[in-house]
């Protein structure tokens, strides 16, 4: 299975005439995942044409308003249009007192569950498929970077090899691919003979806000792809020092020291109508860098 990642807003602090505040969903398989809220995502969601109904969750990164001021009308929307199934919201903390206070003065009449957990640094998804950790980022307020890892998966299964063996389509091919070693006829027939060896599952890291640090390159590391903060170029290295940003470039070092098979910049200051040499920047550091547009989708696969 592939991960498809549609960048729905790229921009940071504030929008301009080509970026929206930022969010990135993440489709895997039928579940979509959504890192951070920002201001006019549910348009741009809609746009993605992700469906309303899906196992959907929420990530948000920190309680900065560019980051999250998009919730309020995801859920307003999502009820309006027939969601029913349980959403869940996962944040820092605060995330449940912003959920609790909009709801009590504007009162949202959602028509589907919505869980609030607020989280630190560590496991905080384990799925059957998959997890979600956590690291803190540095940034002026507490800011959660999230990594989600695939678990390995099955081997693939060779249906030629199984029928030059002899052993007939149905339930003892699952069960080949369920144990390490079958009986057929009085023969014992190993299961590593038809399945290959497990594959690796994929990762996804999601880094904004940040300045360049150790938890989030460790949280990162071996990562297919890594979204980072890289709001500035180099001459504006300061100013992401003092806001607790990242350069393209120090994206491009963190990505390079935690192996990532790509790098994607994101939270593009405002300031860039032409944000080309930010990816300069990047790609003399770590050539594999893309700079996506709103709307673009990349897709991973092993
Ligand atoms: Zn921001
Ligand atoms: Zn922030």
């Amino acid at each position: 299975m592939s991960l498809s990642v549609t960048f729905l807003g790229t921009g940071g602090s504030v929008p301009n005439k080509f970026r929206n505040l930022p969010s990135v969903l993440l489709r895997r398989g039928p579940e979509l995942l959504l890192f951070d809220c920002g201001e006019g995502t549910q348009k741009q969601f809609l746009q993605a044409k992700a469906g309303t109904n899906r196992k959907m969750r929420i990530f948000i990164s920190h309680l900065h308003g560019d980051h999250m001021f998009g919730l309020p009308g995801m859920l307003h929307s999502l009820s309006f249009m027939g969601r029913t199934r349980e959403l869940e919201i996962i944040g820092p903390t605060g995330i449940v007192q912003f959920v609790k206070s909009v709801n009590r003065t504007v009162r949202l009449y959602s028509r589907f569950p919505i869980s609030v957990r607020e989280v630190s640094a560590g496991r905080v998804v384990n799925d059957p498929e998959y997890e979600v950790r956590a690291a803190w980022g540095k940034h002026g307020i507490p800011c959660l970077a999230y990594a989600l890892q695939e678990k390995p998966k099955s081997g693939k299964f060779d249906p030629v090899k199984a029928r030059r063996l002899g052993i007939p389509e149905g339930p003892l091919w699952k069960r080949l691919q369920k144990f390490p070693v079958i009986t057929f006829k009085g023969r014992r027939i190993l299961s590593r003979s038809v399945v290959g060896p497990p594959r690796r599952g994929l990762k996804l890291t999601y880094a904004v806000d940040t300045r360049p640090c150790r938890e989030v390159t460790r949280l990162a590391t071996g990562s297919d792809l890594l979204i980072h903060d890289s709001c500035f170029d180099e001459s504006a290295a300061k100013k992401a020092r003092d806001y607790g940003h990242s350069t393209a470039s120090e994206a491009a070092y963190v990505a390079k020291k935690a192996k990532v098979g790509k790098l994607a910049l994101f939270h593009i200051s405002a300031m860039y109508e032409d944000p080309r040499p930010l990816l300069k920047e990047a790609r003399r550091v770590f050539p594999h860098t893309i700079l996506c547009t709103d709307m673009e989708t990349v897709h991973i696969s092993p």
